[in-house]
């Protein structure tokens, strides 16, 4: 979370650092600010609300060279005072910080012992009056001072007595820097380097560099100098156009077919898969799947295809709790780490650990220069393209897709069958089709009306529910919850009554009577049922139920894919109707770096 940018060159340092900030928007966005050098001050401008908000303050200057942040709060409220850069004391440094120190408190009381002022309530403010405190400046101010925190960072600092110079350190959030004819570029996410230079350099854990237009310079913990390898540009895959759709959420749903074909290409062109053959298995009593959010919903549905289809002990985790857990992990473990950003710091942390226990590491990610793909002993591409909407929507079919289609892998070799997984996912590609809004209408109308919404579904379709739950919750504000049909007794229908919509989900048939049960309980109390499954249902059975959705018919495996673009549409047109940015949902970033 939280977006950083440098920049050192021949232009209007406002200018590019503004081109940057936009790209790194999805980061957060609940203040932005720029820090300029201007002769032998520093000049700050910054402000709480959206990018544009500081874009329309911002007037070209001669500075060319400063800091960019874009906030995502973490500690203090998104107000001005709490807005990135911050100033030391004297003025003389200024700091934009993305991570969490988690030491601040202690750090703060000793600094305000010591006859220092805190403006702010972040955490961030103490790195800027520590940088004064040392007294050096050179590199060793920024390795002291780093010295002295606990927690993450990715940090840029300038100081106004050291023209056209940026500071930079790294310790669990990542930092990009890129130098090309007189020009640096700094940030958060090497896109922001994308026609700007051809080749980019990726800040290590305790790595340090001091950027000049003449050199960057790296250092290690002790001072130092280290070489880097650069890495070539050329690689991304972007489009921030939306063409004809009013939101990138929009877009990214109706893309799913598009990207089932490239992620179809893309693993049979290089036969991404056939790694995973009997030797390589014969190592593994256990796979663990990890992830957080959407990918952690997607992590369950993986776990629940390699056990049906592999018949391998799979489970799913949510990392945060996974990596405190004391978990039972070793050589022979095969850790599937999930992330559309590959930067989620929890699954990051699980990775460190699980290669700490000997198991071997596969990123299952859609960013392929991002810290866990780095990480990570192998790389299971997404193949979803940029996704800039907050909220997770076609990385999430094609996540369950790429697992789908391992898991089947996996089948293959363990049961010596060929099944053309590739053959089954190209056809479903071609036949799929995305709900339009208004086959969506009297469902949205419902939600809209109601207090409560709750979603039900049984084995496959609980995991589709909880991703369908999180999607409604995530963009539209309603306070939605998710529930095992089988379970409802057991506490759920204390909750229910005729304020409430149940969405029940049955897309498998041998459980279909089974989740229509829960539904109607939760119609006997009063609940307005809207029931979503590919079967023809016997009217009788759905007699009293406020709506009946119908999906299209696909394999019972292959539903969890298909299915989930109504709940995601579902959640995007309530959104609209309520008025709201379902591309930025507030208090929400697309990428998670910090605890
Ligand atoms: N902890 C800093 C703040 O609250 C940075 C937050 C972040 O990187 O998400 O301002």
């Amino acid at each position: 979370m939280c977006g950083i940018a440098g920049y050192i060159g021949k232009n209007c340092a406002e200018k590019q650092l503004l081109e940057s900030l936009k790209l790194l928007e999805y980061r957060g966005y609940d203040s932005a600010g720029i820090a300029v050098q201007d002769k032998n001050k520093i000049n700050i401008t910054k402000t709480t609300g959206k990018i544009i908000a500081l874009e329309n303050m911002l007037t070209s200057t001669k500075s060319i060279c400063g800091i960019a942040h874009t906030r995502w709060a973490t500690h203090g409220a998104p107000t001005y005072e709490n807005t990135h850069p911050h100033l030391s004391n004297d003025s003389t440094w200024a700091v934009v910080h993305n991570g969490i120190i988690e030491n601040y408190g202690t750090i703060k009381k000793d600094l305000i012992s010591k006859g220092y002022n805190f403006k702010s309530e972040t955490d961030t403010e103490v790195i800027a009056n520590l940088l004064q405190q040392q007294n050096s400046n050179d590199i060793h101010a920024l390795i002291n001072t780093c010295n002295m925190l606990i927690g993450s960072y990715a940090l840029a600092c300038i100081n106004k007595n050291i023209p056209n110079k940026i500071f930079l350190a790294r310790k669990k959030s990542p930092l990009y820097v890129a130098s090309e004819q007189g020009e640096v570029f700094i940030a958060s996410d090497p896109v922001c380097f994308l026609s700007k230079a051809s080749e980019y350099y990726t800040l290590a854990d305790n790595q340090y560099c001091i950027a000049s237009t003449k050199h960057l310079e790296f250092f290690n913990t002790s001072g130092q100098k280290i070489n880097l390898q650069p890495t070539k540009t050329e690689k991304f895959d972007i489009s921030y156009q939306k063409h004809n759709y009013k939101h990138y959420m929009e877009k990214e749903i109706n893309q799913v077919p598009a990207v089932l074909n490239n992620l179809i290409e893309t693993y049979k062109s290089a036969d991404l898969l056939k790694k995973f053959d009997k030797n390589y298995l014969a190592k593994f009593n256990k796979i663990v799947l990890i992830g957080c959010g959407t990918a952690y919903h997607a992590g369950l549905m993986g776990a629940r295809y390699i056990q049906e289809f592999a018949r391998i002990d799979a489970s799913c985790h949510i990392a945060s709790e996974y990596r405190y857990c004391n978990p039972i992990i070793d050589n022979k473990t095969l850790c599937i780490l999930v992330s559309q950003s590959g930067e989620t710091a929890d699954t990051l942390a699980v990775c460190e650990l699980a290669k700490a226990h000997g198991a071997t590491t596969v990123a299952l990610t859609n960013v392929l220069y991002s810290t866990l793909a780095r990480m990570a002993d192998e790389i299971l591409p997404v193949c979803a393209g940029t996704e800039i909407a907050v909220a997770s929507t076609k990385a999430y079919t094609a996540q369950i897709t790429v697992l789908y289609m391992f898991a089947k892998q996996l089948q293959n070799v363990i049961a010596n069958k060929k099944e053309n997984y590739y053959e089954i996912v190209h056809k479903l590609a071609k036949k799929i089709t995305i709900p339009s809004p208004k086959s969506l209408k009297k469902a949205v109308l419902e939600v809209l009306a109601s207090e409560k919404v709750f979603f039900i579904g049984r084995d496959y379709d609980y995991v589709s529910v909880k991703e369908a739950s999180l999607k409604l919750k995530e963009i539209t504000y309603i306070n939605t919850a998710e529930h095992p049909a089988g379970e409802l007794k057991h506490g759920f229908l204390s909750l229910v009554d005729k304020n409430s919509v149940v969405f029940a989900l049955a897309t498998q048939q041998h459980l279909l009577n089974k989740t229509l049960n829960g539904a109607h309980e939760a119609l006997a109390r009063g609940a307005k049922v809207i029931m979503v499954s590919q079967f023809n249902i016997p009217k009788e059975q759905t007699q009293g139920f406020y709506h009946t959705v119908k999906l299209q018919k696909f394999s019972e495996e292959l539903l969890p894919i298909s299915c989930i673009s109504f709940f995601q549409l579902l959640a995007y047109e309530t959104s609209l109707a309520k008025g709201l940015n379902p591309d930025q949902p507030r208090n929400l970033a697309k990428s998670v770096t910090v605890e």
